[in-house]
């Protein structure tokens, strides 16, 4: 009975699409029905897929993501991978996870299970069960649909990687059978990684939670049902269009609150859903601030926020691991009952999350292949919207005098690290999950906000904005943002994404040279006619009076990274004169000479810190007769200490 009414309300759900003005076109719309066993850490599924094969051919096969057998044992390639950690939490014995097909067939009966096999596409690994096809019995045309009736049972695992329990905390991420995304008639469908998040196309869903009567729930979309059953459970009922994922939580120990927020311009109509942990009850302001705080940089910065909800989810305590992870219009952030008010980790992690609604959720590039299309798009989100609620200078710390701020946070990370890896690559082709993160996250981001001091504040608006309306909904690449990049722009930009994205050196420039000297008036044999000083040089001044001391100031400029970029540079010399010269950055060194009455006192390359992306400061000035002062030890200890943690947690 269960079947048909799954299949009785997939028709309704589809015939309704045009009736509720869905926003895509749904590739892979899904109505699963689940029932929560929280002894056994289980759900009992069953899903109604119903999908369109999008592409130009007939397709044969078909790809599954069956996410949850990422945890069924220590062989596979996320375990593998991550050396049985994620994140810093390890995985318990006997806490697996996995999922099991007990039923796959056509609507019309042909029954494919038979026909299903596990596949590893980017490792061969045979231990890995993370991808699934199925061989149709005939193939399906191009804009074509099929619809499958899906029976499974997922066994959640002790979490410490985003989904799964902890005592009676549940967090169901990736949960349930899920199809790949056919691009050009090729599947993409890869296997779950260590260092990687998800991709899939857009539809509707309408999904069936039962629960204990004890549970709260929160979930992807709108709750438009409920109903109390006779054996103590209670069924919630969830909706939502243009979404490319589906993901749930229940613990007894929610409190739920709900707040309606609005925007004038532009307009915003949503409801704030908090679900906190009764132990974290006193940070519950602080996750609501951020939210409206991330509802308004986003909405203002990119577009409205369109869907009617918006849940946050706080984890347990002991269920960190699941804290700091994004889903269509559900997030979950993270704090502890104790995180002092200065440490702003509950507020960077929910406006970074709820940003993924952003970058991931509406623009739903691959975070496979070029995770930082989300991640870095949203960290340099995530610093803008940090600096402007929480202080430019102080934004991630500000406690017992010492203060942080986004940039510094982000540069800290880029400024240490070995440079094993470009930014663009295969989530899972990175040397090790730090270096997924700096390259992705953190310089990424800086990447983008060198761009936007270079082109300035109006353009990077302009470009942000383009790309966010031209790509929601759909599955930009690395080559889509550079064309938006560029027409907006009116400018050539190939050559700085080919150097950033491309190659995994540095941005380095330093004062390599600062001298002057004396110069006298006159020395040794000149002819009659030339009694002024010899020099002549395009930038010197007016040549001195006989009787004043004269000097010639020289200034070396040294890139010392392999990566070029346009620098400013500030001279000041020793009776107040500032120059302020440009240099393309090209060459490896530029050298600066004036013959003057004053001399060099100093030199400053880039003085408005403007290119974020340079990874040391402090060989960007120098000053005449002194070293350069020592970089603070203790204070960079401290920091790298703090983004351990922060890395460690956030998604
Ligand atoms: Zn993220």
């Amino acid at each position: 009975m269960r079947k048909r009414v799954s299949v009785i309300a997939a028709l309704a759900a589809v015939a309704a699409m045009p009736l509720f003005g869905s926003l895509t076109k749904p590739i892979a719309s899904y109505d699963i029905r689940a029932r929560l066993l929280p002894d056994e850490k289980k759900i009992e599924g069953s899903e109604v897929l119903t999908w369109l094969n999008d592409s130009g051919a007939p397709v044969s096969e078909l790809r599954f993501h069956l996410y949850l057998n990422a945890f069924k044992n220590n062989r596979t390639t996320f375990m593998k991978e991550s050396g049985g950690s994620h994140r810093g939490f390890m995985a318990e014995d006997n806490r697996w996870g996995y999922i099991t097909i007990d039923r796959f067939r056509i609507r019309d009966g042909s029954d494919l299970a038979p026909a299903m096999a596990f596949l590893q596409p980017d490792d061969g690994n045979a231990d890995d069960r993370t991808v699934m096809k199925v061989d149709l019995p005939s193939p399906l045309a191009a804009q074509e649909t099929i619809v499958l009736e899906i029976g499974f049972t997922a066994k959640l695992p002790k979490v410490f990687a985003r989904s799964g329990f902890s005592g009676d905390f549940f967090m169901a991420g990736q949960w349930f059978p899920k199809i790949g995304v056919l691009q050009d008639g090729v599947w993409n469908c890869h296997q779950y990684h260590a260092n990687s998040e998800f991709f899939a196309d857009y539809g509707t869903y309408h999904v069936e939670i039962t629960v204990p009567q004890k549970f709260i729930v929160g979930a992807t979309g709108q709750r438009t049902g409920q109903t109390v059953n006779a054996d103590g459970t209670r069924t919630e009922v969830y909706d939502q269009e243009d979404v490319h994922d589906f993901a749930w939580t229940a613990c007894p120990d929610f409190v739920e609150f709900r707040e309606p927020y609005s925007l004038e311009e532009p307009r915003v109509e949503t409801e704030m859903i908090l679900l906190v942990h009764r132990s974290h009850l006193k940070q519950k302001d602080r996750y609501a601030q951020a939210l409206r705080n991330g509802l308004e940089f986003y909405s203002r910065n990119y577009g409205p926020y369109p869907y009617p909800t918006i849940t946050l989810v706080d984890p347990a305590p002991g269920a960190m691991a699941a804290g700091g992870m994004e889903y269509p219009t559900l997030f979950t952030s993270m704090t502890t009952s104790w995180m002092p008010r200065g440490v702003r980790l509950p507020e960077m992690v929910t406006i970074h999350e709820f940003g993924h609604g952003y970058w991931y959720g509406l623009v739903g590039s691959n975070e496979f292949e070029e995770a930082w299309l989300d991640e870095g798009i949203n960290t340099y989100s995530e610093i803008k919207a940090m600096s402007k609620y929480y202080g430019k200078d102080r934004s991630m710390i500000d406690i017992a005098g010492l203060r942080i701020g986004s940039v510094d946070y982000n540069r800290m990370s880029v400024i240490g690290s070995r440079r094993f890896d470009p930014i663009l690559k295969k989530s899972w082709d990175f040397i090790n999950g730090s270096s997924y993160a700096l390259n992705v996250y953190s310089k990424a981001g800086l990447m983008l906000l060198t761009l936007e001091k270079w082109l300035g504040e109006d353009v990077m608006s302009r470009l942000m904005k383009t790309y966010f309306e031209r790509w929601k909904f759909r599955h930009p690449t690395s080559e889509d943002f550079i064309r938006v990049a560029e027409e907006v722009s009116g400018k050539d930009l190939r050559w700085y994404f080919d150097q950033v994205l491309r190659s995994p050196d540095k941005l380095d420039y330093a004062v390599s040279g600062l001298a002057a000297e004396e110069i006298s008036a006159g020395e040794g044999l000149f002819e009659a006619a030339a009694k002024e000083p010899p020099a002549k040089d395009a930038n010197a001044s007016a040549s001195p009076e006989p009787m004043l001391k004269a000097y010639r100031s020289e200034i070396t400029i040294a890139r010392l990274g392999e990566w070029f970029f346009p620098q400013e540079i500030r001279i000041i010399f020793d009776d107040g004169e500032t120059i302020r010269e440009t240099w393309d950055g090209r060459d490896r060194w530029k050298r600066f000479v004036y013959l003057k009455t004053s001399k060099v006192v100093s030199a400053e390359i880039d003085p408005d810190r403007k290119v974020v992306l340079d990874v040391n400061y402090a060989n960007n000035s120098r000053v005449l007769g002194k070293k350069r002062p020592a970089v603070v030890k203790a204070a960079l200890g401290f920091v790298t200490w703090l983004q351990g943690l922060f890395t460690l947690i956030s998604f």
